[in-house]
């Protein structure tokens, strides 16, 4: 099956309304702050991760970036993600897909497709890292659901890691109703599991090393913009790194600033051949994406991740949000969002030559390839109310426009290397000379997304 096909058996019913355009966290021509610059807002009273914050740094001096976004955004108690649903109208940012369900339509397709991909395994884990609201996981569970002759009897299994507890009890309204149970220890690793409304078994983790291993489809849709970065500065004297101090002139209130000695991180992360002058390192990710390349090697799929990012080019983007717009990435900590680009040579070069990377594509490409248009007609075609028709237009162009999603977003993908290449033809297996020269195996199917859709 490729995926026009697969497009064209998805019955166009339309689940959910799109919401009205908001903000999206993509890259705005204002920038939050110069890094080096001190917070402009007035610190809440009563900040208490501001207090926390400040007498960490009174007893050990300035900490790094990373530390700060780590406290800040999943600080058990006080994070800013343990603490919020912050994605919709009333929160600070919204994502793709929360603007439309053809965005995630489209990525069941394409999760189906790298499972045929891979010789149809009999068991099929679909793991999505930071699932916000469960929008996503929804709509491929849709598409799972609709198109189910196509998985044959292949065991599905769902897989969630997320941090926060807030979310993860969103995520269980949204894909089980109320059909989830919270693990009686929080020392669980999976702390919640369930049945999603289309029977699947779903579970929840904190971590990707308590999921369990076997063939999986790994999908991370602006997660790794959430990890934490370290900051670093060139120098006349080398590299340092940008820390995170307390005000001198007003105590109630952080500032940047750049340590004059280096730090291990400003001498373990930064490339002998960097040209920038400005660099930002997120080693959580990196990390991360060697436990999928490993895991991908090992017991076979594929990771998709999806985010604003550059190819190692940017310097400058951290940044934050609230309320749908930019926020001082200093000021009232735990009250907004902080994000940075995803640097994808960086994930690159950490994924090693183990799995085959292809990408980064434009998210504009990459829904083009998937066959967006086609889906989009089939939904209107089946629509006849004029604002859902003129909704699912505006997502459409929200999405694919390079002025709005179209070209900040980008799309990466790891897979493991016997997914691109041509089986071996079984004669010639033994070693044995033959002539003439057999003929090859069939040739892989292409990778959706990456490369224009197949029309069989
Ligand atoms: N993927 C969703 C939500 C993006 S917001 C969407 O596109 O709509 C980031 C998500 O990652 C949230 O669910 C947040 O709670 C989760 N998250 C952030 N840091 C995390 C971490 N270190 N470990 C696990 N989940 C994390």
């Amino acid at each position: 099956m490729r995926t026009v096909r697969a497009l064209q058996r998805l019955r166009g019913v339309l689940v959910r309304p799109c919401p009205p355009p908001l903000f999206v966290r993509s890259w705005s021509v204002a920038q939050s702050q110069s890094f080096s610059s001190s917070s402009a807002e007035k610190p809440m009273p009563g900040n208490s991760m501001l207090r926390h914050l400040t007498s960490k740094i009174k007893a050990t001096g300035p900490i790094s970036v990373a530390e700060y976004m780590r406290e800040v955004l999943t600080n058990p108690v006080m994070g800013y993600y343990v603490q919020n649903d912050m994605l919709g109208p009333d929160g600070d940012f919204i994502t793709s897909p929360e603007i439309s369900q053809i965005f995630g339509e489209l990525l069941g397709i394409w999760c189906l497709s790298e499972w045929m991909g891979a010789g149809k395994p009999s068991r099929f884990q679909l793991v999505e890292f930071g699932p916000g609201r469960g929008s996503l996981a929804n709509d491929i569970l849709r598409v799972f659901s609709q198109l189910r002759g196509a998985l044959g009897g292949a065991a599905v299994s769902v897989h969630l890691v997320e941090v926060s507890p807030k979310l993860s009890q969103v995520q269980a309204q949204c894909l089980t109703g109320d059909q989830s149970q919270v693990s009686a220890s929080e020392d669980e690793p999976v702390y919640r599991h369930g049945t999603t409304t289309t029977g699947l078994p779903i579970s929840w983790y904190r971590n990707l090393d308590d999921v369990p291993r076997g063939f999986s489809i790994y999908l991370a849709h602006e997660f790794f913009d959430a990890l934490p970065i370290h900051k670093f500065q060139g120098t006349e004297k080398g590299w340092r790194e940008v820390m995170v101090d307390i005000d001198p002139d007003e105590p109630g209130k952080l500032r940047l600033v750049i340590v004059p000695a280096p730090t291990l991180a400003s001498t373990q992360l930064i490339q002998a051949d960097e040209k920038r002058r400005h660099v930002e390192v997120c080693p959580e990710g990196g990390v991360i994406v060697q436990r999928l390349a490993n895991r991908i090697t090992e017991d076979g799929g594929a990771a998709l991740i999806a985010d604003y990012g550059h190819d190692g080019t940017k310097m400058d983007t951290f940044r934050g949000f609230k309320g749908h717009k930019l926020h001082d990435v200093l000021a009232s900590p735990g009250s907004a969002d902080l994000t940075a680009d995803v640097d994808y040579s960086y994930l690159r070069r950490m994924a090693g030559a183990t799995v085959a990377c292809m990408g980064p594509v434009s998210q504009k490409d990459f829904l083009k390839n998937m066959g967006i248009d086609t889906r989009l007609q089939v939904l209107l075609r089946n629509c006849a109310d004029p604002s859902t028709r003129a909704q699912l237009i505006q997502g459409y162009d929200m999405l694919t426009n390079p002025l709005k999603m179209g070209e900040r977003f980008q799309f990466f993908t790891m897979l493991n290397h016997s997914r691109l290449t041509r089986p071996e033809p079984e004669q010639s297996k033994g070693g044995k000379k033959m002539a003439p020269v057999p003929k090859k195996g069939p040739a892989p199917l292409p990778v959706a997304g990456f490369s224009e859709l197949g029309l069989s």
